[in-house]
């Protein structure tokens, strides 16, 4: 579903701003909501791809849970109405404040990223009189093949528990009173689109849930992250990604025991085709070898060009002209805040509309004042 800009109404709006096509987005989370009930899977949506308030509406009235990386984001989806039993908190440096207020809400599960965390939840839940719920993240030192900044793994990364310290994590949990070990979280990274990643994924929880039924361990819960990617170079003729074969090579591969419920944490695959960021051209100066289409958005609002080197599609939504290469750029004090170099884009003069398609996950919400530059705006399609 090709999504379509209003030129005419944007003409009047202040640049840059996040423009959202609400249409997408309720397509595409009814597709994922769609056939997760048909495998009796649970979706979770991870609200740091984006938590603008219009965004968490529509994940919370498309019937989903949410997975929060922060207790700010807890707060956030309290405030947004989710259901408390539908919230999960994972990340590897949960300070005590935040565990506090998870434990306060009666959330559905912290994901436990080590043993000293473990100890922690277990002292502040006991002071509280409460048992909480626990999953542990295990580091399944999986390859997603993605971007190096994006994979989270491998047994290089930061997150989660090593698999030679799941043994002790295990009995850890159960020597424990304060806490109720439930089920077992992985998340290998994010932008995976090679579907043997998740293959891979499946045969490392196959052979880990040997050892737990071995060791008479009941896991409820098999929550396998989020990581689905999307195609940036179509962002109009793959606007919904393939959640089928994603869910496929689930049902396919991993061997559940009775009574095992199946959770995702999907971010970037619910919310980034939907967004686009709308910017203005301010100028455009030729050098002797190229050409730059100068913008008033900038690395401040959409990072992931600079950061991860990210593709986006660039689009001139004004001009129809025979087409020209350019360097588009932001205007900020770095050599890095730049959108997209050689861009094959229509003629481009001063005051044209420019959409940075695909950036509705990981864009609003790492905006920053850098360069004490104003937030971007949003703006929903209805
Ligand atoms: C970021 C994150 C996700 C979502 O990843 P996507 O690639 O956006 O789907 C899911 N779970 C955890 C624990 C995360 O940190």
């Amino acid at each position: 579903m090709p999504t379509v800009f209003p030129n005419a109404s944007f003409e009047k709006m202040e640049t840059p701003f996040y423009f959202y096509d609400t249409e997408l987005l309720r397509q595409t989370l009814n597709t994922v909501t769609t056939l997760a009930k048909k495998h009796d899977y649970q979706v979770h949506f991870a609200v740091k791809a984006n938590a603008n308030p219009r965004i968490l509406d529509e994940v919370r009235a498309a019937g989903l849970g949410v997975d929060c990386v922060s207790g700010n984001e807890v707060r956030a989806a309290l405030e947004h109405g989710f259901d408390a039993k539908k919230i999960v908190y994972a990340g590897v440096g949960k300070a005590d404040w935040e565990i506090n207020l998870a434990l306060d809400a009666d959330i559905e599960c912290f994901n436990v990223e080590s043993i000293p965390e473990m100890e922690v939840i277990n002292e502040l839940a006991c002071k509280k009189g409460k048992v909480a719920d626990i999953a542990l993240r295990i580091n399944p030192n999986v390859d997603a093949h993605t971007h190096q900044y994006i994979t989270t793994g491998l047994e290089e990364n930061k997150f989660g528990i090593g698999l030679w310290e799941v043994e002790a994590a295990a009995f850890k949990a159960q020597s424990l009173s304060n806490i109720n070990l439930v089920g077992i979280h992985f998340h290998i990274g994010s932008q995976i689109t090679d579907m043997g990643a998740f293959l891979a994924l499946s045969t490392r929880i196959n052979e880990l849930q040997k050892w737990f039924e071995a060791n008479k361990i009941h896991l409820s819960v098999i929550n396998l992250g989020g990581g689905l990617g999307i195609d940036y170079e179509h962002p109009d003729q793959l606007s919904i990604p393939d959640f089928e074969a994603y869910f496929e090579t689930f049902a396919k591969h991993l061997e559940l025991r009775e009574g095992q419920k199946v959770h995702f944490e999907l971010g970037r695959s619910l919310v980034a085709q939907c967004g686009s960021l709308i910017t203005r051209v301010l100028y455009v100066k030729k050098g002797q070898k190229k050409q730059f289409a100068i913008v008033d958005a900038g690395m401040n609002d959409l990072i992931r060009p600079a950061l991860y080197h990210a593709y986006h599609k660039i689009e001139n939504i004004s001009s129809d002209k025979p087409t020209q290469k350019y360097d588009v750029v932001g205007p900020v004090c770095e050599s890095s805040d730049c959108f997209g170099k050689e861009v094959v884009l229509p003629e481009t003069s001063r005051g044209d509309l420019i959409a940075i398609r695909s950036a509705g996950a990981y864009g609003e919400i790492m905006a920053s004042r850098y360069n004490l530059r104003n937030f971007p705006g949003s703006y929903f399609s209805e």
